[in-house]
């Protein structure tokens, strides 16, 4: 076999596992309700919690973005590719969620994949919670760090490991909302901890951002966390509805990762006609009480409405409901039975999500109507009786 054909077999085996992953090409701006291949569906499957991503004010905001400043940076942003208007949305988030600076990456993979090895390297040690996300995993491979990886939200053997090191610098690391099960890490108790062993603290609130706190400040100003241990990353990708990502901290925090973060230095700055939009996302944000209202309710109808005989969902007050279904062939039989009622949440299997917990990861957003959430709640229901 040459280097092609195994590569090939290696393929064939994903198939024989139920493991290979479709793209889908979706023919709308998005939205909860979309076409493929000229069908409809209602999607339960987007982290656009607020349904911004195809506003119509965001979309004229990005058209007169693009009028203001063009299409692209032109450079890296410490070469000549920042903007006054890049300057004006890291006040405003820095503001908005309640710390002294911010610093905007292009995405958020890029930013924790930046920001961790520049804050540990050798002799350092990272304690991270398991199930967190793909790109803080990598970043902590990169940073050379040793890494001590502790059960989903198990404070007590975090203490444990923290108390047995002798590292130079400590690092804790979570997800605020962990995005494939919807549940919410004790932010205050890491806080404690991060304070009582001399650690910093990065919380990754990608899906806290927007959704939670007063206002959508995030998870950490629901838990009410601050000071300068505290490094918080956010997506502009999820609630925001565009795309990049900002670290926000203490003054000098953010200035070391402006100075050190290879993922910001050597790439070239978003468009700042992106930064001219999301200054307008950020307002929809701070006056969405009535989005999250709805969205709360949605979620209620929903852990309410689901039987949950065969298939349960897991505890979380977040937009993420994950119903688990075990196995992979399982799961993908049911996302198949959901695309025939039309209805569109793909599965998510390993290695995503453990093995044996493959899952329908449900998530809801202020767009969706309560028709769509009775609809979703009777198919549900319906097939695990006849599936
Ligand atoms: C989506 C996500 C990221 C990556 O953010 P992007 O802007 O999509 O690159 C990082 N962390 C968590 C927890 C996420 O869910």
């Amino acid at each position: 076999m040459n280097r092609l054909e195994h590569l090939r077999s290696k393929l064939d085996k994903l198939d024989d596992e139920f493991s290979r992953r479709v793209r889908r090409d979706v023919e709308v701006p998005c939205s909860p309700h979309v076409t493929l291949d000229g069908r409809a569906f209602t999607a339960f499957c987007s982290n656009d919690y607020l349904g911004l991503a195809g506003d119509s004010r965001l979309v004229e905001a990005l058209a007169e973005g693009a009028r203001r400043w063009g299409v692209g940076a032109g450079a890296s942003h410490l070469v000549s590719g920042h903007y006054t208007v890049q300057h004006e949305l890291e006040e405003r988030l820095a503001a908005f969620v309640g710390r002294e600076r911010a610093l905007v990456f292009s995405s958020g993979f890029m930013a924790n994949m930046g920001i961790i090895p520049a804050l540990v390297g050798r002799g350092d040690a990272i304690f991270a919670d398991r199930l967190n996300h793909a790109s803080l995993i990598d970043a902590m491979l990169l940073s050379r760090a040793d890494l001590h990886r502790f059960a989903h939200l198990d404070t007590a053997a975090l203490e444990r490991q923290l108390a047995a090191s002798s590292a130079g610098t400590k690092l804790i690391v979570s997800d605020s909302v962990f995005s494939m099960d919807g549940d919410v890490a004790p932010l205050r108790e890491l806080m404690a901890l991060a304070e009582r062993f001399d650690a910093w603290l990065l919380i990754d609130d990608a899906h806290g951002f927007g959704v939670l706190g007063p206002q959508g400040r995030g998870a950490p100003a629901e838990a009410g966390i601050s000071g300068w241990r505290l490094i918080q990353m956010g997506t502009l990708s999820k609630a925001a509805g565009v795309s990049g990502a900002f670290v926000a901290g203490e003054a000098a925090v953010i200035e070391w990762l402006m100075q050190k973060a290879r993922t910001y230095i050597f790439t070239t700055g978003s468009p700042p006609a992106l930064a001219h939009v999301l200054l307008a996302c950020i307002d929809l944000i701070e006056s969405g009480d009535e989005r999250r209202a709805h969205l709360a309710a949605l979620i209620e109808r929903l852990t309410k409405g689901l039987a949950q005989e065969r298939w349960k969902l897991l505890p979380s007050r977040t937009p993420i409901q994950p119903l688990v279904v075990g196995d992979n062939a399982a799961a993908l039989a049911l996302g198949e039975a959901l695309m025939e009622e039309g209805l569109w949440i793909p599965a998510i299997r390993p290695p995503t999500v453990p093995a044996g917990s493959a899952r329908l990861r449900i998530t809801l957003s202020a767009a969706h109507t309560f028709a769509d959430v009775e609809r979703l709640v009777e198919t549900v229901n319906r097939l695990e009786k006849t599936l």
